[in-house]
């Protein structure tokens, strides 16, 4: 998120009319939209898109709104994202169950389309804030996004910002197998086309570089999958 591709935004909602002005406003805003209109289909495109930010009903047919928020909240790799959680419900007690489960905002219906924009927009600064403070690192590698360096133990690794790029988003999953479908639009955005041949070139950079350093290479091929960290 911190370069290359805009933020991704999953829209849960089952009302049609409603999923399609939010996915219309965010999409005016420069934003990647994907949109769910059940339960089962977010938890789906939780795993296979990995949103920058979540924007879930809490009224949802099957799986409701707060199981999808407890799920994200518990798993290591989702938590992070932000979740603002949409309601029908404006009791005071409801706001706090869904604080509570984990959910960052709550808006209640009917909402003004312009605020709600207004949250999405804090809530990912906020995280953009965490993620440029932090330093990554797996095994002897460090990645530093605030100052935009890595280092093996303390030796620095020179990187073109594509490689840097990709450094950055397996390393904030480490263990996690990211397709090339995913790692183009982590690091190189969705609208741009690029052949997923392009992300093994770029792979094969990183590791040279990695290994250049005197690390060993802590990327694994996973045969018709994509890549993953250790
Ligand atoms: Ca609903």
């Amino acid at each position: 998120m911190a370069t290359g591709a805009e933020p991704l935004i999953l829209v849960v909602e089952d009302e049609a009319s409603q999923r399609q002005v939010l996915a219309y406003n965010l999409g005016a805003k420069g934003y990647r939209v994907v949109t769910a209109a059940t339960g089962d289909e977010a938890l789906l495109l939780i795993d296979e898109e990995m949103p920058d930010l979540i924007i879930l009903d809490w009224m949802l047919p099957e799986v409701s709104g707060i199981e999808i928020c407890r799920r994200v909240k518990l798993r290591d790799d989702t938590r992070d994202i932000p979740v603002i959680m949409l309601s029908a419900r404006a009791e005071e007690s409801d706001r706090v169950r869904g604080l509570e489960t984990g959910a960052d905002d709550y808006v209640t219906k009917p909402y003004s389309v312009s605020e709600l924009m207004a949250r999405v927009k804090t809530n990912l600064r906020r995280v953009r804030k965490a993620i440029e403070g932090q330093v990554l690192s797996f095994g002897n590698i460090r990645l530093d996004a605030e100052q935009h360096r890595v280092y093996h133990a303390d030796t620095p690794i020179h990187l073109g910002p594509t490689e840097f790029r990709l450094l950055q988003v397996l390393l904030e999953r480490p263990g996690r197998v990211l397709s090339r479908e995913q790692l183009l639009d982590r690091v190189w955005g969705r609208d741009v086309y690029v052949d997923t041949r392009t992300v093994d070139v770029h792979i094969g950079r990183l590791r040279k570089a990695l290994r250049g350093a005197g690390g060993s290479d802590p990327i694994r091929t996973v045969r018709g999958a994509g890549y993953a960290l250790g």
